[in-house]
Formats: C-alpha cells, sequence, structure tokens
C-alpha cells in the first residue's frame, strides 16, 4: 500500500472510530475543573450546571477546584489533559484577559482548547467592608481618591474578574491600590467579611447573600442599568466612572483534540441544564441568568473568546499591567 493510501486508511479508520467513541459517551465521570477556590463565584455556577448536566449525562460531573494565577493555573492543567472528553475547564472573561496579561502563558489561548458553550454573563458589584467610611458611591470615589495609598484591594490573581474590574477602577480614579491575591474571592470574601481588606470588586453570584444580610456594603453595580435585584444601587456609569462597566461570560472548554461530537454532546447537555427551570431560580436569585441554547454551543463560545480577546487587548495595554 502507498504511503497516500494508508494515510488514507488511517484517517477512514479514525473518522469512523470517532463517532463510536462519542455514542458511548460518557462511560465513567467527567471532571469539571474550576480555575478558582471553592466556595466563590466561578465555583458557584459551576456547580449549579455539573448537577444537571451530570443528571442528563447519566455520569457524574465532579467540579475540581486549581486556583491560583488568577485561573491561569486551572486552565493550564486542562490545556494539557487527554482530549477525551473526560476534563473539562468552566473559566470566565479571564479565559480572554489573560492572554494580553500573561507575558509567558503555558499554554496559546486560542489553539490549545475546544468549545462547549456559554453558561452565563454575570454582573460584578464594587462592595466594601461593612464599617468602610464613605456612605454612598460619589463619597466612595472621593474618598478612594484621597487615601488610596492606605487601601487594601483584594482580588483573585492577575486574569481574575476581580483584578480585572479593579484595574478598571484604578486607571479611572487615577490612584494605585495596594492589591492583595487570593485564590479565589472566596477566600477573599472571607476576609472582606472580617475587616482584614478593605474594598473589592465581585460577582453578584458571591456578593447577593452578603450585600442582603448587610454583612458587607455595596456601592455601585459595573453594568450599564441598575440591577433588579439591587434597584437602589447605582450603576459606575451613574457615578461618573462610564470606564468601569464589564460583566463576566462563563464558558465549558475541553481540551483541543476532543472529538467534535463529544464536545456537541456537552453543548446539548449544557442547554438542557440552563433550560433546567431551577437553574434559572437560582441564578436570578444571584443576579445573573443561564444563557440561551444559541449561546451554549461551541461556535458562540469561539465567537465570543475571540472577541473578547480583541476587545480587551488594547485596554489591557494602556494599563500597562503584566504578569509573567
Ligand atoms: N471568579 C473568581 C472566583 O471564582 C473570582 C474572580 O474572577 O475575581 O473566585
Amino acid at each position: 500500500m502507498s504511503v497516500s493510501k494508508l494515510i488514507g486508511a488511517v484517517s477512514a479508520a479514525m473518522m469512523l472510530a470517532a463517532p463510536a467513541f462519542a455514542q458511548g459517551y460518557p462511560e465513567r465521570q467527567v471532571t469539571m475543573i474550576v480555575p478558582f477556590a471553592a466556595g466563590g463565584p466561578t465555583d458557584t455556577v459551576a456547580r449549579l450546571v455539573a448537577e444537571r448536566m451530570s443528571a442528563d449525562l447519566g455520569q457524574q460531573v465532579i467540579v475540581e477546584n486549581v486556583g491560583g494565577a488568577g485561573g491561569t493555573l486551572g486552565a493550564g492543567q486542562v490545556a494539557k489533559a487527554d482530549p477525551d472528553g473526560y476534563t473539562v475547564l468552566l473559566h470566565h472573561i479571564g479565559m480572554a484577559t489573560s492572554d494580553t496579561l500573561y507575558r509567558n502563558l503555558a499554554y496559546d489561548t486560542e489553539n490549545a482548547f475546544d468549545y462547549v458553550g456559554l453558561v452565563t454573563d454575570v454582573p460584578m458589584v464594587v462592595v466594601a467592608r461593612k464599617d468602610f467610611e464613605p456612605a454612598d458611591f460619589p463619597a466612595f470615589v472621593s474618598y478612594v481618591k484621597a487615601n488610596g495609598d492606605k487601601l487594601t484591594m483584594a482580588n483573585a490573581g492577575i486574569g481574575a474578574a476581580s483584578h480585572l474590574c479593579g484595574m478598571l477602577m484604578m486607571q479611572a480614579l487615577d490612584v494605585p491600590l495596594v492589591t492583595v491575591p487570593y485564590k479565589g474571592t472566596g477566600p477573599a470574601m472571607t476576609d472582606l467579611l472580617g475587616g482584614q481588606v478593605d474594598i473589592m470588586c465581585d460577582q453578584t453570584t458571591n456578593t447577593t447573600q452578603q450585600i442582603k444580610g448587610g454583612t458587607i456594603k455595596a456601592y455601585a453595580v459595573t453594568m450599564p442599568e441598575r440591577l433588579a435585584l439591587f434597584p437602589d444601587l447605582p450603576t459606575t456609569i451613574e457615578g461618573g466612572l462610564p470606564d468601569v462597566q464589564v460583566s463576566i461570560w462563563h464558558g465549558i472548554y475541553t481540551p483541543k483534540g476532543t472529538p467534535a461530537e463529544v464536545n456537541q454532546r456537552l453543548s446539548a447537555s449544557l442547554q438542557k441544564a440552563l433550560a433546567d427551570e431551577s437553574v434559572a431560580t437560582s441564578m436570578a436569585e444571584l443576579g445573573t441568568a443561564p444563557a440561551t441554547a444559541e449561546q451554549a454551543t461551541p461556535e458562540a463560545l469561539k465567537a465570543k473568546l475571540e472577541s473578547e480577546i480583541a476587545r480587551w487587548k488594547p485596554v489591557i495595554e494602556a494599563a500597562g499591567v503584566y504578569a509573567d
């Protein structure tokens, strides 16, 4: 057999093998890596969908937290995993911003992953410890401008959503705050509640209960419109900071080379999970909403990632913030 015929025969066999592999998928548990600490906003979203996806797939989708380096450690772990559909990544906007923020990222963002679909888009809130002096957002802005060098701002490392929002705020206020990085805003919230750090930008999926319970202070939302959940909270635009606008989209990825049928199976399962009324209710209680069926597709996530890398690149370059 000639070499070209042999290659043809091998690839034909592989094409036949892929659907057969996908048909039986999944035959064992699937690990969903969350690149932040347990108990934080991304973990909360992941556990909500993983539970419903487990029911649909007939196998457990186990959430594993691999926090650190703003989400890049966990993403790097998935980039290196076998592309067999048994390791997936649930990450957020940090997947796009890290591509510019890190000079030596351990993976090539646009070529190391395949796509399953978008999950949700979460608003952020500017919050502070309960006894933080300013009474409202205008007072917060003046206070932070005047005392920036004495204030600490928690985040989940360079590449985290809390870092991005903090970076936009420091740029808008022209004040360098002392940042305190955590493996996720779950542990950062513990310190904010304890008063060990002063301020943070965090997603409603991690702040809603505390704001409602009065255990932290909320100042503004980073969305163009006020949230139904907190109608009294002004937007950053109303507060004169139109550049501090960001919402935290989340998506599910697989390692590059995962059979397309497997990604489609996971996408169908994600769509079912997001259509579940209990998921929609839980998300609404946390100030967010499930992605639509059209958004929960490989094509939509790929397009989102590409457009968001392009969108944030000039913003990050203007801020001049980088990590190695
Ligand atoms: N999403 C991160 C977490 O789950 C926090 C962040 O990105 O700021 O901890």
